[in-house]
């Protein structure tokens, strides 16, 4: 508790400080008038009250400048206190002399009386001070704490914190982390005796500044932030004092929390990259396995079918050789379309990947059925494309991907008509692929977009990557890709792509 009212003391004092002149004026003014006061009033009551009373006044005057003066005007108060009553009051009055022992004794003890009252009321008035500033002081560290918890950038983490030293010290406050590659992250503008301060309190991982002991010469105190080892950059507070030590120790607080915080940012941001990169390897690691089994087993039925054919042609009927090159034509389809669209995976994640240009949907949709037809044997497929689309920003190879594997998955899926409806208004194109199958099971309808999901009732074999490409393909465009059931039955897979507002003049024919 000592310590505390000492460190509260000289930081009080320094605060004083600030204008000592002024303020030294002040106190000596203060200590005039009240014993101008005290011995006004003791002449004014002299003809009524005892000399005892009179020593009051001026006992009063010694108690109030030792709650309100520092301690040097407040015991000089008390010394002037009884030299004037004695000079004043004390017979032979107007003189420093005291003719009788009992006044003697009486100014004596008024002397420790002033003494001890002026020593109690200094204490006093520095344990309420010192009281007053570790309250603000420890509101000031819950704040910032507070707000910094919530802060989920670097920048807001200075900001936040050169507020909150700003309120603490006259200031200003300049406060820097680190960028990316290690230096201060300082204006360019900055001092060069502000950037070797900080790098050198960084270095040194300690308080620079006066009253440190360390580099006592600077203007300012220069706080690293972090220890050794876990540096995130460095304060410098300037218009400090060298006694203020409870004050430094108050900014040391306050650059503690805010390194911890820019600390814990860092942490969560690393922790988050690790994450990351254990999903990506953890997806590579899926796909290259489901590539290889997707790829391996119509790989190996083509080549027993088509050396079954080379080895034993002769021995097999016509109706066994039709059915091994049916094989070999359905599974080198199969083995294209999951080839086709893992190219394209890979293709939409290397940036650049699109190649965008104005392109017509009735192209496109042309295009695509011409080269379905041959797998809609049974000629399911129907489309209604209205007239005069407008153009839309697309790469025509990935949407006809993306129309294909939705026509391929309603092929596959259902065994009624299918229909391809193109529509659109002021702002985007739709394109709808219905069918009249068993539709998606309710609760599964964002689970099918997933690579490598596939529903587990369907039956069908698939790699269960066409889906999560079409929703890629869609997003590349800013578009995006829904799925809802349709009245009576099936699903409706509808493609929502934007019109441009701008479009191409129109080429002349
Ligand atoms: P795959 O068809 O190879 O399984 P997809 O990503 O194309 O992979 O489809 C994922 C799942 O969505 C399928 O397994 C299937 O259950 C379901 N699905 C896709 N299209 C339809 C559809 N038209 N009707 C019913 N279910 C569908």
């Amino acid at each position: 508790m000592r310590q505390v009212v000492l460190c509260a003391t000289m930081s009080f004092d320094a605060a004083e400080a600030g204008d000592p002149k002024r303020s030294a004026v002040r106190n000596w003014l203060v200590v005039l008038i009240l014993l101008a006061a005290a011995t006004l009033a003791s002449f004014l009551l002299d003809p009524y009250v005892s000399i005892a009373s009179q020593a009051m006044l001026y006992v009063l005057a010694v108690v109030v400048a030792s709650y309100t003066l520092p301690w040097v005007p407040s015991l000089a108060c008390a010394l002037a206190a009884v030299s004037a009553f004695n000079f004043f009051f004390v017979p032979p009055r107007w003189t420093f002399e005291v003719e009788n022992r009992e006044h003697l004794i009486a100014l004596f003890t008024m002397l420790a009386l002033a003494l001890v009252i002026s020593h109690l009321g200094t204490a006093l008035r520095r344990e309420t001070e010192a009281a007053r500033l570790n309250e603000t002081r420890a509101r000031q560290l819950q704040e910032l704490a507070t707000g910094l918890a919530g802060c989920t950038r670097p920048d807001e983490v200075l900001a936040l914190g050169r507020q909150s030293l700003d309120q603490a010290f006259p200031g200003p406050a300049v406060l820097a982390g680190l960028t990316p590659v290690g230096d201060l992250d300082l204006a360019p503008e900055a001092a060069a005796s502000l950037q070797d301060g900080m790098l050198c309190a960084m270095r040194e991982a300690a308080t620079l500044g006066p009253g440190t002991g360390r580099w006592p010469g600077l203007d300012a105190w220069y706080i690293p932030l972090g220890e050794k080892g876990q540096m995130m950059g460095a304060a410098c507070i300037q218009n400090i004092s060298a006694a203020d030590h409870s004050g430094r120790e108050h900014a040391q607080a306050l650059c503690t929390l805010i390194a911890q915080a820019l600390w814990r940012l860092k942490l969560t941001a690393s922790m988050r990259e690790a994450q990351e990169q254990s999903e990506r390897h953890n997806v590579q690691s899926t796909f290259l396995a489901a590539i290889s089994h997707d790829l391996r087993t119509p790989l190996a039925a083509i080549v027993g079918a088509a050396s079954s054919l080379q080895t034993q042609r002769d021995k097999l009927g016509a109706a066994e050789q039709e059915r091994l090159l049916g094989s070999i034509v359905s599974e080198a389809n199969y083995l294209s379309r999951v080839t086709d669209n893992t190219l394209q995976l890979v293709r939409l994640d290397n940036a650049g990947g699109l190649h965008r240009d104005w392109e017509a949907m009735e192209e496109i949709v042309g295009a695509v059925l011409a080269r379905i037809r041959q797998r809609d044997v049974a000629r399911r497929i129907r489309s209604s494309v209205p007239p005069g689309l407008p153009l839309i920003k697309a790469d025509p190879v990935l949407i006809a991907q993306l129309l294909e594997n939705l026509l391929d998955n309603a092929l596959k899926y259902s065994s009624g008509a299918i229909e391809l409806v193109v529509s659109q208004d002021a702002r985007e194109m739709r394109v709808a692929v219905q069918d009249r199958g068993p539709g998606i099971a309710a609760g599964e309808e964002a689970a099918i977009f997933e690579p490598y999901r596939r529903s587990d009732r369907s039956g069908q074999r698939g790699a269960g990557l066409g889906l999560a490409v079409c929703r890629a393909i869609a997003m590349a465009h800013g578009g995006t890709l829904s799925v809802s059931p349709r009245e009576g039955g099936g699903s409706r897979f509808t493609l929502h792509l934007p019109i441009e507002a701008a479009q191409p003049a129109p080429e002349p024919s």
